[in-house]
């Protein structure tokens, strides 16, 4: 310390927060305008379906936001709720209706869904046209050959986000922790397409902390409160929270906490994202970016419905 400043009373800079609602209400204004403008064109507003299986809380809190995202944007948010006692065959009807149904454009399954239902048949079923969250076998295969399809928008709200704050990916060493097939192998397979350097971690993966402190950038996906604590990380790094975990706040409430434990990565990291507030409000203004192409496509592939809407 030089001219004699007392240290002590120097403000240690925090490090920056990668914040998504800025970057998530530009997006969505554009969608705004973008929806208004294919109505005027097409003449209708397209829907986005959301398939609710039984009452599971986690999904609740996303689907409120979903449904409010919709509103924000001017589109429908149609909710389709099925209760947990039915048949993979009874959800599946459902699903062909949707599939069927020119006013919708998307699809999503809310997740997770009711033990006794098997996954990979409800996904099976969503019209790869209409599976704007990047979950049938048609999108997972067209990312991971580097083609276009629809992503799926919490792994790509992780790499927009570095993308837009102006982090650098290319050359640099990255770390994904969590391997599911909506969050981590997607995020990963995003970041090795920005030229990111990536290992992917897993329940089975032994010292994380010799991985995790070789990274250059962080993105932690596991749905474990405060798996990653400051030891773990190497002075600089980037990380990316994309764990939301309900837990309690020590006075009988709750609270939104990520995967990272905040308190003592925050003195060694140099930029990161918030939870809440980072990543989850991304997700949802680029669900309908994909909502919108979706619709884009259907109605210039539907004879007798106007085209030209904006594409994004
Ligand atoms: P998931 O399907 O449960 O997958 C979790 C992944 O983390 C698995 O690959 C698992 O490894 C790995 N994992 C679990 N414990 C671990 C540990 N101790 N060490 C290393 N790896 C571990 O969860 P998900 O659907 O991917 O979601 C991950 C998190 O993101 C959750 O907190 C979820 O709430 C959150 N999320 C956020 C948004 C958003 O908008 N921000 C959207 C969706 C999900 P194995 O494969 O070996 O089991």
């Amino acid at each position: 310390m030089t001219d004699g400043q007392d240290v002590s009373k120097v403000a240690i800079p925090g490090p920056r927060l990668l914040t998504g609602g800025p970057i998530a209400a530009e997006i969505r204004a554009g969608l705004a305008t973008d929806f208004a403008t294919f109505k005027e064109r097409c003449g209708y507003v397209p829907a986005l379906a959301v398939v609710l299986v039984g009452a599971d809380a986690p999904s609740a809190v996303y689907l409120h936001q979903i449904l409010r995202t919709c509103r924000q944007v001017g589109v429908e948010g149609r909710l389709v709720e099925i209760g947990s006692e039915v048949t993979p065959d009874t959800i599946c009807t459902h699903i062909e209706r949707l599939n069927a149904d020119e006013s919708v454009a998307g699809i999503i399954v809310q997740m997770p869904l009711p033990a006794h239902i098997p996954l990979r048949t409800v996904i099976d079923s969503i019209d790869p046209a209409k599976d704007i969250d990047g979950i049938h076998p048609r999108n997972a295969g067209l990312l991971s050959l580097g083609y276009d399809g629809f992503l799926p928008a919490t792994a790509q709200a992780s790499a927009e986000i570095l993308k837009r704050s102006g982090v650098e990916i290319a050359g640099k060493r990255v770390v994904v922790i969590g391997r599911s097939n909506v969050v981590g192998k997607p995020a990963a397979l995003l970041l090795l397409r920005e030229h990111g350097t990536v290992s992917v971690l897993h329940s089975k993966t032994r010292d994380l902390g010799h991985y995790t402190r070789d990274a250059e950038i962080l993105i932690v996906a596991a749905g474990r409160p405060g798996l990653v604590t400051g030891d773990m990380l190497s002075p600089g790094v980037v990380v990316v929270d994309v764990g939301i975990n309900v837990v309690g706040d020590g006075t009988g409430g709750e609270k939104l906490v990520g995967d990272v434990d905040f308190k003592s990565a925050k003195n060694v990291v140099s930029a990161i994202t918030p939870v809440p507030g980072g990543v989850g409000p991304l997700t949802n203004a680029l669900l309908l970016t994909h909502l919108l192409r979706a619709a884009t496509d259907q109605a210039e592939h539907t004879p007798g419905r106007a085209s030209g809407a904006p594409t994004r």
